[in-house]
């Protein structure tokens, strides 16, 4: 290992070297570690993490915009650096007397110092674990799958857009088989040393494993319990969601491709089911108007898309993105060729002006809604820039994906569509609007035990539960469970399938993505009611509305310095999370579904229902221009080689017999027939040329009756099958 173990020059040129750095350990000095040190302490902290972080941020976007072995390595010193620097802090923290402190945000901001993740493992783990955590998100950034004469594809856009529009069964097969191999295979080995230093450093850190350290990030003693609660609450949405699509798969594909048999078409993980909406759309004489080709026909473009998002942030009075934003981020993919993560994602670079979007934007009604999600979480960075670096996060990780998905509820609603220019259509009848939640629920509901299950099933890994042996076979009991799916093609423990989702090989949680599903339907209501918004949920858009900006931007600008049941109050008025206002959302959608469902005498979920697969063809063998079962194939060749033998044997007791007999004759000859000149074959008499010539022919039938044995005993003995 070849790295500057070193303090990073920044702690010294940056802050003051203080005592703290030589009175480790003096119980002596107890009464130092008070209140007002403590102060100080943080001040030396935020000035040395802002440069270390920005440093690290800046090597990690080089990195992820230039797949290069040096920007790797770059990258992998910066992280090095920045773990010592948290070692330094974290280490340092724990000699403060906390709980006899007084105020709440020094208290607040040292307990969130003492957890330093990774970085509590020793150097030469810690460095092994990066490094490790870099091969595993390159790898599925970088794998493709080849055509067998032809290009290969990388996920975005190739793969993904198969997924999306091909509704033939087999190109779907290839392209998500082809995924899975391409990278949950090369993961598998390589995820399990991945658990075990997780759970290393999770345990340094005072947790049990690395799930237990995710789940501590939400403050909730009460988590898993709540979340169970919400998920049994939103579950009937999903099971009468779950049938009625069934039914309608059933009808385009037939028995065999039910919604029991992923590959589901529209999307690789079959977490959003938003791309059939052709196949299942409730009123199909009135389909929705295509925004994507209207955007192509108005000739949008990438850039456009992110003003557009822009447009709607400062129409509610919020902050506006500083002028590096557009120039440093990575809107398209690069047009030079260089390798690139096309990962959609957010950067804060943590010095207050340096924020940032990654994306490869195709133009289309999807990624126009991506980037209003990526937007919330650049508007959240602007708006806590000023905080400590301690708080500069959402109020719980959830609350991130929570404000942009909330302001896409908005930006997709009908009435702000039209209002854009991006529908022509002027009004939406009850049927149209089932239609319209179709595509809603599509996208939200269809997540809803996708986005519940990722984290349930690695945090039983983390904790032990799922042993390393049955890593693939448990995903897929989980995958049943949750979504009532299962593989399309049998599946064995050489696959390691949820390697081939980016947050499992990236090692980011995901129970945030479930969480803030819930909570982008709270915080949408809440805002709708104070933008004065009259009428069902899913017509509403705060687009405008200055009320609606000013109470989001006042919880925003708190970042994580409050306990989040505190700013859920402040927006929402309540400190718990709660299904009702989606729920409330959907309902037109879900009384419709009830009603066709039990119309059609749908049976809601799966009972006894067990991944089984249709019993494969077995394959035929030839025999003599016949197909037949291999048995009957290979008794028929033994059959074959024993008449050859006899055969064979019959030849040989034959031409010793002619020998014989020609022999006796010949000895015959010379006694009785020298007056005749006559001879005989096969005992009848005959002229000796006759005779001669009966010899030659019976002598080539044997021969060739020789050689046909042989061949046919040599083809026997080297048959494969
Ligand atoms: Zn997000």
């Amino acid at each position: 290992m070849d790295s500057p173990w070193t303090l990073p020059t920044v702690l010294l040129c940056y802050g003051q070297l203080l005592p703290w750095l030589m009175t480790v350990g003096d119980q002596s000095l107890d009464e130092f570690y008070n209140e007002t040190e403590a102060k100080l302490f943080l001040q030396f902290y935020e000035q040395t993490a802002q440069v270390v972080l920005n440093q690290f941020m800046e090597a990690a976007w080089n990195y992820v915009t230039n797949i290069t072995k040096k920007n790797r390595e770059d990258m992998l010193h910066k992280e090095l650096e920045r773990s010592q620097v948290m070692v330094y802090f974290g280490s340092r923290a724990r000699l403060f007397k906390i709980a006899q402190f007084q105020d709440p945000a020094v208290k607040r901001m040292l307990s969130k110092l003492l957890d330093i993740g990774k970085a509590a493992l020793p150097k030469d783990e810690l460095w092994e674990y990066n490094k490790l955590l870099a091969y595993m998100e390159t790898a599925y950034n970088m794998a493709q799958v080849c055509l067998d004469e032809g290009p290969c594809l990388p996920l975005e856009p190739d793969l993904q857009e198969i997924m999306a529009n091909s509704r033939d069964q087999k190109e779907l097969l290839w392209a998500w088989q082809g995924w899975r191999d391409a990278v949950g295979r090369q993961l598998r080995p390589i995820f399990e040393r991945y658990v075990i230093l997780s759970n290393k450093a999770a345990r340094l850190n005072g947790y049990k494993d690395m799930g237990a350290l995710w789940r501590s990030k939400y403050e909730d003693e009460t988590l898993e319990q709540d979340l169970e609660r919400l998920f049994q609450e939103l579950k009937p949405l999903y099971l009468n969601l779950h049938a009625y699509v069934r039914r309608a798969l059933h009808r385009h594909y037939g028995p065999i491709s039910s919604i029991t048999s992923t590959p589901l078409p529209g999307n690789m993980w079959a977490q959003s089911w938003v791309n059939i909406l052709d196949l299942v759309l409730p009123f199909p004489k009135k389909p929705p108007e295509d925004i994507t080709k209207i955007m192509k026909g108005q000739r949008w473009k990438p850039g456009k898309m992110f003003e557009e998002a822009e447009k709607f942030f400062t129409s509610l009075g919020m902050l506006a993105t500083p002028p590096d934003f557009w120039k440093k981020s990575m809107l398209e993919r690069p047009p030079d060729g260089r390798e690139v993560e096309c990962q959609t994602s957010a950067w804060d670079f943590y010095n207050g002006k340096d924020f940032r979007v990654k994306k490869c934007t195709e133009v289309n009604i999807k990624d126009l809604l991506s980037i209003f999600h990526q937007m919330g979480h650049i508007q959240y960075f602007l708006q806590y820039k000023n905080l400590s670096i301690l708080f500069r996060e959402g109020a719980n990780p959830a609350f991130g994906e929570a404000v942009g998905s909330m302001v896409t509820l908005s930006a997709s609603s009908y009435q702000h569509l039209l209002n854009r220019g991006l529908l022509s259509q002027q009004h939406q009848d009850s049927e149209e609007e089932v239609n319209f939640l179709m595509g809603i629920a599509l996208d939200k509901i269809a997540f809803i035990p996708f986005g519940y299950m990722i984290d349930r099933f690695r945090w039983k890994i983390f904790d032990g539960t799922i042993q390393k042996d049955i890593y693939n076979q448990e995903w897929w009991n989980f995958r049943l469970k949750y979504q009532g799916l299962c593989p399309p093609i049998p599946r064995s423990e050489d696959d390691f399938d949820p390697g081939a989702k980016f947050h499992i090989s990236a090692s980011m949680p995901y129970i945030g993505y479930f969480i803030s599903l819930v909570l982008q339907f709270q915080f949408h209501e809440a805002l709708c009611k104070a933008a004065g918004h009259m009428g069902p949920l899913h017509q509403c858009s705060i687009y405008n509305s200055k009320m609606a900006g000013k109470i989001l931007g006042d919880v925003l600008k708190v970042g994580s310095s409050k306990p989040w049941p505190q700013v859920l109050k402040e927006l929402t008025g309540k400190s718990k999370m709660s299904s009702e206002a989606l729920l409330s959302y959907f309902k037109p959608l879900l009384n419709w579904l009830v009603t066709e469902n039990v119309q059609q005498g749908e049976i809601l979920g799966w009972p006894d229902f067990s991944c089984s697969f249709p019993e494969r063809r077995k394959p035929k063998a030839a025999f003599l221009s016949m197909e037949l079962e291999p048995k009957a194939a290979r008794s028929g060749q033994w059959v074959l080689l024993i008449l050859c033998i006899i055969m064979f044997l019959m030849i040989l007791g034959l031409a010793s017999r002619l020998f014989i007999m020609e022999k006796q004759s010949a000895n015959k000859d010379s006694s009785d027939n020298t007056e005749t000149g006559n001879t005989s074959f096969l005992c009848v008499p005959m002229e000796p040329h006759q005779a001669a010539r009966g010899q030659w022919l019976l002598l080539g039938l044997c021969l060739i009756l020789m050689l046909c044995s042989i061949i046919l005993t040599i083809r026997i003995f080297t048959w494969q099958n």
